[in-house]
């Protein structure tokens, strides 16, 4: 028969008598010997018992006229106790009534085929690294749990886990270790993953967990705390020890969404709002966090309108030297009023870091700056250093270092014209490459200071390990300096981050200084340098230069 290629085993049946010939070529494929395959009854005991239905009901559809070939994958037992993939392929001989009488047909062993396809299915729904499925397979998953818990009247939850500072790990220890601990993780977790619980790796250091079903919100949280137990326990790697935490964010059906991809997003925005707080946390969503996100989102907008309709402006808070009141610098600070109220940069700032929006912004502010520096220059001549903060974010991208004396070079100013304001989260994120570009500006001449000080994870290791040249003292601090009710307030505290600032060469700067007793005590503290309402709130430009740069003009 034409039908029939080389490697292919023979197979007659008679569909009414129910009697089977089969070729030896077929039985070669099996590995049989001999001929034990009388009939069709024989045949289906070696069918594997979950492709019976579907054999029978191709060789049914068939007989009837339904389907003008019989075609059917299954597996076979073979003579080696293995299952083969076979593909069976026939035809029915019929009378004149259109009746079957014989049918005949040809098997192919398709067994590489079979598993290279399941191979390439297994790829597809699976991440190459971990071994664990993937956000492909948890789309499936998710949705055939959420038909069951439909139909079942069950809860069920979204987990989604994203390792606190993995960036870290990859740029300091290298992407073989990365992945190695990315590697360990699951293990950890595999093991240990409560029963009602499955793991999928969603991409980078992002993990998901189904919980299905789950009894209630208290249980997927104390699912959610062995998980993150498991996370934060050190895990031994072939060369390092591995520190890691993890910020957790759930979300629960039918309490937070009823369709997957809400669920999903929700979780992620949990997830988020732990990452915010810190990381190394827990965050059940709550409506209140999509009215967080439409808020930001919102803002997101404006504040990119803001941007292209000049609604931002720089402000100007004078920095004097606390025993003479001498002028030594300025904080540019930035101010939104967007027609009809002033934003505070509390709120849009977070909002410009979150959405990237910070990089043009930083960019607008140095370019700002450097304009009201030359302006002023060519009124009063030499003016003290203008200081600008920056965002972590900044530090992610390019070189802030390069950009910063770009910039300088093309309004022909020296180098200490600017500053640098910096808080600790820099350092918290810092990679080699944010700390390579604040030495860069160092050397270049642009001198750094570490804000708010006192409020982060201050330590005296970062100080030494930092270009940095000042410090500045949190506002919180000076505003607890001096207590109403004689209480012992921050001055021990005080006292000692000057002394520590000395020993390391550094000099010491007072935020929000208010009050008179506030100064002299920082005088007497040995603070350098004070900025607060005191002296003067941040001031227009214009404001500013009249209030305080004249004296530059006058000095000589
Ligand atoms: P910061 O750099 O610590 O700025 C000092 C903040 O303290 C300013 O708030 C300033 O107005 C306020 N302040 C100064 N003196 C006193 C005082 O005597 N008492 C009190 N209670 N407050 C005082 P502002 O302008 O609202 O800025 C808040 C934060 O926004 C800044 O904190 C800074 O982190 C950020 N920011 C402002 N402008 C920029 C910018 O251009 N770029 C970036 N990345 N961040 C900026
Ligand atoms: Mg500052
Ligand atoms: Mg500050």
């Amino acid at each position: 028969m034409a039908m029939l290629a080389a490697h292919d085993g023979f197979w007659e049946w008679d569909p009414l008598s129910k009697a089977l010939h089969v070729g030896s070529r077929l039985l070669e494929i099996l590995g049989y010997q001999e001929d034990f395959l009388p009939d069709t009854h024989a045949w289906l005991k070696l069918v594997h018992p979950e492709d019976v239905a579907a054999y029978n009901r191709a060789v049914a559809l068939h007989l009837k006229g339904q389907n003008e070939f019989f075609y059917c994958e299954y597996r076979v037992l073979a003579k080696d106790g293995c299952y083969h993939w076979i593909a069976s392929r026939g035809m029915a001989v019929r009378d004149r009534h259109g009746k079957a009488y014989q049918m005949v047909g040809s098997v192919t062993d398709i067994t590489d085929r079979r598993k290279y396809q399941e191979e390439m299915e297994f790829l597809a729904l699976h991440d190459n690294l971990t071994g664990l499925p993937n956000r492909l397979q948890f789309a499936e998953h998710l949705q055939d749990a959420l038909r069951e818990a439909r139909e079942k009247a069950e809860r069920l939850a979204v987990l989604f886990i994203d390792l606190d500072r993995f960036k870290n790990i990859n740029d300091t220890l290298g992407h073989r270790a990365g992945d190695q601990l990315l590697q360990l993780i699951t293990q950890r977790l595999s093991q240990n993953i409560p029963s009602n619980c499955r793991l999928y790796r969603q991409g980078g250091d992002e993990f998901i967990v189904l919980l299905n079903p789950v009894e209630d919100a208290r249980a997927a949280l104390s699912a959610a705390m062995i998980l993150k137990d498991q996370l934060t326990t050190p895990i031994t790697g072939g060369e390092s020890d591995f520190f890691t935490t993890a910020s957790i964010g759930i979300s629960l059906f039918p309490e937070d969404a009823s369709d997957g991809e809400t669920l999903l997003r929700h979780a992620d925005t949990a997830m988020y709002e732990a990452k915010a707080a810190g990381g190394n946390t827990i965050r059940s969503h709550t409506p209140v966090m999509n009215e967080r996100i439409t808020f930001r989102m919102s803002l997101e907008t404006q504040l990119r309108r803001a941007l292209q309709e000049e609604q931002l402006a720089l402000h100007f808070q004078p920095k004097v030297d606390t025993v003479t009141g001498k002028l030594v610098g300025a904080e540019a600070l930035l101010r939104w009023h967007d027609g009809k109220k002033q934003i505070p940069p509390d709120l849009f700032i977070p909002v410009a870091e979150e959405s990237g929006l910070i990089i043009q912004i930083g960019e607008w502010v140095i370019d700002r700056a450097i304009l009201h520096i030359l302006e002023w220059q060519e009124r009063y001549g030499d003016i003290p250093p203008v200081a600008i903060n920056l965002s972590p974010r900044q530090f992610w991208r390019s070189s802030v270092a390069d950009l910063f004396l770009e910039k300088l070079a093309l309004a022909g100013l020296p180098p200490h014209a600017l500053e640098a304001e910096i808080t600790e989260s820099v350092l918290l994120e810092a990679d080699k490459s944010s700390v390579d570009q604040l030495l860069h500006l160092r050397d270049s001449g642009i001198a750094i200071s570490l804000d708010d000080f006192g409020t982060g994870y201050s330590s005296l290791s970062y100080l030494q390990r930092l270009p940095i040249s000042t410090l500045k003292i949190d506002k919180s601090f000076v505003n607890n300096l001096i207590l109403d009710d004689g209480a012992v307030g921050s001055e021990p505290m005080v006292r000692a981050i000057i002394a520590m600032a000395k020993s390391l060469s550094l000099l010491v700067v007072a935020e929000g200084v208010e009050t008179i007793t506030q100064r002299q005590l920082l005088e007497k503290l040995g603070c350098d340098v004070i900025q607060g309402y005191l002296i003067s709130k941040a001031l227009p430009a214009v404001e500013f230069a009249d209030k305080f740069l004249v004296d530059c003009s006058n000095r000589g």
